[in-house]
């Protein structure tokens, strides 16, 4: 199927509360460009030097979404014009951002990446760690960003139940923060899981391969 084709199937698939994150790592300006064109506002890049890459090449009016690990040191780069930063794994990762917002006169929006996969993955947040984080946020550190959710990536498996588990283990943290603070957004599932996870409570989806076509290199 065509570009044009994945993206309506995939719209198709999502209730009108359910934010698209258009994940376009790997692809070229063009084919964002397209999906553009058909009404997509939000993309999501994963890495730093590639999205400075390509956005200057596209509208103004798109909200990026950095989606994957950002090191402290490529915060500036990307803090002038981020929308949302959805991979805050480490404080001193929230610190700098905050540090960043606040030099740009802006507040950054994020959301806190909570490890809920049971496979061994490098990123994310511990549960206990989030909670921490969430308290300090709460009591008025990093008065600069905006913690506006939570994102998670499930187990890469082929057992729905175990996926179910993980994307309701976020979904239980997702609810007892949102006591705390209101939150806005449970960013959880992929091309292959995203129709569990929005049965699981998520409210935002990054869909990168059923819409782009495969990507050359997994990852
Ligand atoms: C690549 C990526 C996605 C999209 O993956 P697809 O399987 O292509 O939909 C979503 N989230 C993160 C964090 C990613 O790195």
């Amino acid at each position: 199927m065509s570009i044009k084709e994945n993206y309506k199937a995939i719209k198709d698939q999502l209730s009108s509360g359910v934010q698209l994150v258009a994940v376009s790592k790997t692809h070229p300006v063009a084919s964002i460009q397209e999906v553009y064109d058909l009404g997509q506002r939000v993309f999501g890049e994963n890495k730093v030097q590639e999205l400075m890459e390509k956005s200057p090449l596209l509208p103004d009016d798109i909200q990026w979404h950095l989606i994957g690990h950002l090191q402290t040191n490529k915060v500036k780069y990307i803090a002038p014009f981020i929308d949302t930063i959805q991979s805050v794994d480490s404080g001193k990762l929230l610190a700098e951002i905050n540090k960043e917002a606040d030099k740009n006169n802006r507040r950054i929006k994020v959301l806190l990446q909570v490890k809920i996969a049971a496979e061994d993955t490098k990123f994310g947040l511990e549960i206990t760690e989030a909670k921490d984080l969430f308290e300090q946020y709460i009591n008025g550190n990093f008065p600069h960003i905006e913690i506006t959710g939570l994102m998670g990536m499930a187990t890469f498996t082929d057992d729905e139940q175990q996926v179910r588990k993980e994307f309701l283990t976020l979904k239980g943290l997702f609810d007892e923060l949102n006591q705390l603070k209101t939150l806005k957004t449970l960013s959880m599932g992929m091309s292959d899981d995203f129709p569990v996870a929005i049965e699981c409570g998520a409210n935002s989806v990054r869909v990168g391969s059923a819409i782009f076509g495969r990507r050359d290199y997994s990852q």
